[in-house]
């Protein structure tokens, strides 16, 4: 039940949030400063940390 709180952005230090059904790898991305961050699970816990999203670089070949 219940566990997923908000977290801060790095960035700008404005909440995050985390939906209840956050899946690693899954990505959110800051609503104040647009940083997109990858979801990473803790190992042992329910949590997540985060971890700036490496973003592709963009391809033009497609
Ligand atoms: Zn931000």
């Amino acid at each position: 039940m219940g566990g997923t709180s908000p977290m801060n952005c790095p960035e700008c230090d404005c909440q995050i949030p985390i939906p209840n059904d956050a899946i690693q790898g899954e990505l959110v991305s800051c609503k104040d400063c647009g940083t997109s961050y990858e979801l990473v699970r803790e190992p042992g816990s329910n949590l997540f940390s985060m971890r700036a999203a490496e973003l592709e670089q963009e391809d033009w070949g497609e």
